[in-house]
């Protein structure tokens, strides 16, 4: 099949003439392929505005053998998502048009938003009610909440990271039948308004009965189904909050207290910084950013204390004594600025997107970045191993910027490590680029887990586990029985 005029005929009458693209310019925009492959055009684009819609395409798609590649954030797009293959013929299903937020609840802390709401958004309406959204690390303001959670993007405070697929509760989702499913809580009895009459808010990630699909469909890069909203967890905005420091020269230090505080659920906000990494969200200027870099101490844990409601001077103080005593056995002191910068101010800029550059993008203009999971304790390994590697290529270690974001209560980590390089500079691009091929390999020998295997890490973490990929491929089966959706992701 797979004839590229009946596809778009197809598509053009699925979601109408103005929601259908195919002029070039407009789908350039969709061409970027991330930091080392070369972006690619796709057919065309469609831009839905219903769930009907979505469902709409879905089975044109079915029809004309199209490969739907679905995408929320808006434009840069991002390295890790939507991609268009070189050698299939695709649509891209921008979902940046839905973008509304259909509930807002406080009593039950959720929200229910559509793929094309962005951080931004969420947070201004959540504020108006006394809460907060739960951010990753300052992401591009382009950057959709649904997106971002269905990719597990680490949000930055580990106490209400409470399990893998927090924040992100129930979905609608189209699967690659044309078929509407709703998880969890939002499966019924009864349609989403009968639902709030009662009183049942959709924050229960658990059913219909003892399935979560949410675990099948989250991670897995748009293969399984397109999904048209989520509820999504919220929390109290803070009626007091404080930013500390804590820093040392040796990172060992810092996670001991990272360990300490988290087993005792000390702080909101809670993650640890390189000091490049730090200049980098404190500086926007080149310059500045290394200067700063230079006098930083090497290591930073950057925590927020919180009260809310009920007492909050006295949760502060509490909050502020137990964890200086902490530190204070670990020979370390928490101080609340950082060389002339409030840990009060960076605590309020966690709240909204990165201002423009994005910071990973400001010291050179482009970044890589290899990240995986793993447990704090295991950390200073990969930082060695990944030091090494950066000497062999020659690539300056002292550009490297490295994040280390508790999760699931501090059980494990999100590590990540950003390569920044100049793209107008060909040698220092394939400098990063060499590293960045090797880094995947080695991590993986030393025990990463690539909980999220974008590109080459598929293979590598694929090539160990045949009968995950067996079971993978039957679920891919049922769920997209024409294989409609993002061919030649993960092991698919
Ligand atoms: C009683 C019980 C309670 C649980 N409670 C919770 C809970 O509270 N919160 C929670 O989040 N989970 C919970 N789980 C789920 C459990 O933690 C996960 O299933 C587990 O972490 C995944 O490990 P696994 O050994 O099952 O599969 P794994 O073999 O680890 O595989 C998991 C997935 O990762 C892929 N994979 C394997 N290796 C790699 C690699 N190196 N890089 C990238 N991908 C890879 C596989 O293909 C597969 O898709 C619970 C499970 C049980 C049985």
């Amino acid at each position: 099949m797979k004839n590229g005029m009946q596809i778009k005929t197809a598509l053009k009458i699925a979601v109408g003439p103005d929601r259908f693209h195919e002029n070039p310019d407009k789908l350039s925009e969709y061409a970027h392929g991330g930091a080392f492959v070369a972006g690619q055009t796709p057919l065309c684009a469609v831009e839905p505005k219903t769930t009907d819609q979505v469902a709409a395409v879905v089975r044109a798609a079915v029809e004309t053998g199209a490969n739907l590649i679905p995408c929320s954030s808006g434009s840069p797009r991002s390295q890790r998502g939507c991609r268009v293959p070189a050698d299939i013929p695709s649509v891209v299903v921008d979902m940046g048009k839905m973008d509304r937020i259909n509930r807002i609840n406080r009593r039950n802390k959720v929200a229910i938003v559509e793929p094309g709401v962005r951080f931004g958004t969420l947070q201004a309406e959540a504020k108006k009610l006394g809460m907060k959204a739960l951010l990753p690390l300052l992401p591009r303001a382009s950057k959709s909440v649904v997106a971002a959670y269905l990719e597990r993007e680490p949000i930055t405070i580990p106490k209400y990271h409470w399990d893998m697929t927090d924040p992100m509760l129930c979905v609608e989702t189209i699967f690659g039948t044309g078929d509407m499913f709703r998880t969890g809580g939002a499966a019924g009895p009864g349609s989403l308004e009968e639902q709030w009459k009662s009183g049942a808010s959709q924050k229960n990630p658990m059913g219909p009965a003892q399935t979560d699909l949410v675990r099948v469909i989250q991670g897995a890069q748009g293969t399984m189904g397109i999904v048209t909203w989520s509820s999504v967890k919220l929390e109290v905005l803070p009626a007091i909050r404080k930013g500390y420091f804590v820093t040392s020269p040796r990172i060992e230090t810092l996670i001991d207290l990272a360990y300490a505080m988290t087993q005792r659920r000390l702080g909101d906000e809670l993650f640890l910084l390189n000091a490049q990494a730090m200049a980098g969200i404190l500086e926007k200027d080149k310059a500045k950013i290394e200067g700063l870099a230079k006098k930083l101490p090497p290591w930073i844990l950057f925590y927020c204390v919180a009260g809310y409601e009920i007492f909050p001077e006295l949760r502060v103080r509490q909050q502020e004594r137990d964890i200086a005593a902490l530190a204070n056995k670990l020979d370390l002191k928490t101080v609340p600025d950082l060389n002339g910068a409030r840990g009060d101010s960076l605590a309020r800029m966690l709240d909204e997107p990165s201002p423009e550059p994005w910071w990973k993008d400001r010291l050179k203009g482009a970044h890589a970045e290899v990240f995986f999971l793993t447990t704090m304790d295991g950390v200073p390994v990969f930082l060695e191993a990944m030091g090494e590697l950066a000497d062999a290529h020659g690539y300056p270690a002292e550009d490297m910027g490295v994040y280390v974001q508790p999760v699931q209560q501090g059980r494990n980590c999100h590590l990540e490590f950003m390569l920044p390089f100049d793209p107008k500079d060909a040698d220092d691009k394939k400098r990063a680029q060499d590293l960045f091929d090797e880094a995947g390999k080695v991590m993986f020998e030393k025990g990463a887990f690539f909980s999220r295997p974008y590109g080459p890490w598929a293979e590598l973490a694929y090539s160990r586990c045949p009968d995950t990929v067996a079971a993978i491929k039957t679920v891919k089966d049922i769920l997209d029985p024409h294989h409609v959706f993002n061919q030649g992701r993960i092991c698919l």
